[in-house]
């Protein structure tokens, strides 16, 4: 579904990504896991055009996607749910929900979908005419969530949903992004600094360090293998 080959990208002369390949299959849950710098974000702004590579290719469903504008994506089945969640903090719960559906118009299916998301996320619809900005950090993770949701995403790529959430509401989270995947099949890219959780629920896992793919394998591989436990899981 989306294939990066040898993808080189620079910021002023250094190299932030040195050549790496990752691919997602349709239907699959992939993980990115890495350390704070590691290359993750330019990965996924790459990805959606918001920085230009100097080398290498994007395909997704047999596009170059490097040819697709930023605002097209979401036409083309690609949404992202942003670093630090970027929800309209003036808008209600609804609203946010709403603008998630801005490019359809096919309104029993937008309502249908909505009220997969209330099911997915009891709490949205509870406050759903609150403000967005008076939502807990957890409610408003599950909203960027929600809203990406609203425009039936085929592939759903999700920048550090876990960063700043306690345990439980990560663990919450995560079950969830699960679920989304079994209930609709939608493919789904993570960025993670958190490898437990992401590897968790992963079909694939790739490993970033200093710009290029260190190691790969099952979400289940690299669970147990020794470099990551050591590097990333905190165990000795
Ligand atoms: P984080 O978890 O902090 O977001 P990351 O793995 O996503 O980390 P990137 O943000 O992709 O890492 O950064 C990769 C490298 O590129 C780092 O060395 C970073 O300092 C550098 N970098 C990122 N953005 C810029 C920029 N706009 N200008 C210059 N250097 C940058």
């Amino acid at each position: 579904m989306l294939e990066i080959n040898n993808l080189v990208v620079a910021y002023g002369g250094i190299q932030a990504l040195k050549g790496i390949n990752l691919s997602v299959e349709q239907g699959k849950i992939v993980a990115l896991i890495g350390a704070n710098g590691a290359g993750k974000s330019t990965t996924l702004k790459s990805i959606v055009g918001l920085v230009k590579p100097v080398s290498g290719s994007i395909v997704y469903e047999g596009k170059d996607l490097l040819k697709v504008s930023t605002k097209d994506m979401v036409r083309h089945g690609l949404t992202l749910v942003p670093e630090g969640r970027k929800i309209f903090p003036d808008l209600t719960v609804l609203e946010n929900l709403n603008i998630g559906a801005f490019c359809r118009s096919d309104t029993k299916d937008i309502n249908r979908d909505r009220d997969w998301v209330y099911e997915l996320f009891p709490i949205l619809k509870e406050r759903n005419w609150q403000l967005a900005g008076t939502l807990s950090g957890g409610e408003q993770q599950m909203l960027a969530v929600g809203r990406a949701l609203m425009s039936r995403p085929r592939l759903l790529m999700m920048d550090e949903p876990s960063l700043g959430l306690a345990p439980l509401i990560v663990k919450n989270i995560f079950s969830i992004i699960r679920e989304i995947h079994e209930q609709q099949g939608v493919t789904i890219l993570l960025i993670e600094q958190n490898a437990n959780v992401s590897l968790k629920i992963a079909d694939k896992g790739y490993v970033i360090e200093t710009g290029m793919i260190k190691l790969e394998g099952t979400g289940q591989e690299l669970l147990v293998n020794e470099e990551v436990k050591k590097a990333y899981l905190g165990e000795a």
